[in-house]
């Protein structure tokens, strides 16, 4: 065998051993975030808590981080609270690489609860859509007691500043792509929120690319029944994990390592 063709014969076994045993990830962390929790039980409806739902699903999105390499951190894996400091605290470990905060939505108008559904997720941005602002308004309310107004804008200015957003926003597309796609399988009614911009105050403090998930609303009767089977949790999973691996997969491709 000639030089090139030994070479070109090295890098064929080469990339047929990465395909088998997949990308190494044992160094890239995830951080997941389980909103609420402990006295705050976020939204409630037809007797389901989200702090309950959003445990579960956090619970799931573990194992399928876990099976695709990832190293993965909890913020809470049990009923407790946790002030906005010690989350993001954690999402803020050296190696933590995403920040994938899991929420359920609901809204206040019941002649509306039927009409309303679907999967969201969100990137720290502001934003003028009144739509955004009243579900930021409403995850915003426990984690923010005691800030006032003028420090709140200035730690949104100073995030926005940085080139986090465009990551967080590239993440956001991904994950929402991932979870449609599992949901769609069985679900194709399922309806795409998409990818938006909300000022949520649980992404400000994480320096790291980071998104919220509304993974559904528990004020619509069907979505709720939909969102506590195991199914449609383990759909919601894989598609953020797959998400994760994309957009992960794809920023290492651009940075050429
Ligand atoms: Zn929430």
């Amino acid at each position: 065998m000639n030089y090139s063709v030994k070479i070109f014969f090295w890098l064929l076994i080469a990339s047929l051993f990465v395909g088998c045993v997949g990308p190494d990830r044992s160094n890239e962390l995830v951080v997941i975030d389980a909103g609420h929790g402990g006295h705050d039980s976020g939204a409630y409806s037809g007797g389901k808590k989200e702090k309950d739902l959003v445990l579960q699903i956090t619970k799931k999105l573990y194992k399928e981080l876990r099976r695709k390499g990832y190293k993965v951190a909890f913020t809470r894996n049990t009923d407790i609270f946790l002030k906005l400091g010690q989350r993001t605290k954690i999402a803020d470990h050296k190696d933590a690489k995403v920040f994938i905060s899991i929420h359920a939505n609901a809204i206040a108008n019941k002649n509306r609860f039927n009409a309303v559904e679907g999967v969201e997720t969100y990137f720290l941005q502001k934003t003028r859509d009144e739509r955004s602002q009243r579900i930021a308004m409403r995850e915003n309310a426990s984690v923010l007691q005691g800030t006032d107004k003028l420090s709140q804008d200035v730690i949104v200015d100073a995030v926005l500043a940085g080139p986090k957003v465009i990551h967080s926003h590239k993440l956001a597309i991904d994950v929402q792509k991932g979870m449609i796609r599992n949901l769609k399988g069985r679900y194709p009614d399922v309806k795409n929120g998409g990818a938006k911009p909300g000022p949520f105050y649980i992404l400000v403090g994480a320096s790291r690319p980071s998104i919220l998930i509304e993974v559904g609303y528990l004020t619509n009767p069907k979505e709720r029944q939909r969102l506590f089977t195991s199914d449609y949790q383990k759909r919601i999973a894989k598609g953020i994990a797959e998400g994760v691996g994309n957009y992960l997969d794809n920023r290492k491709q651009q940075q050429g390592f």
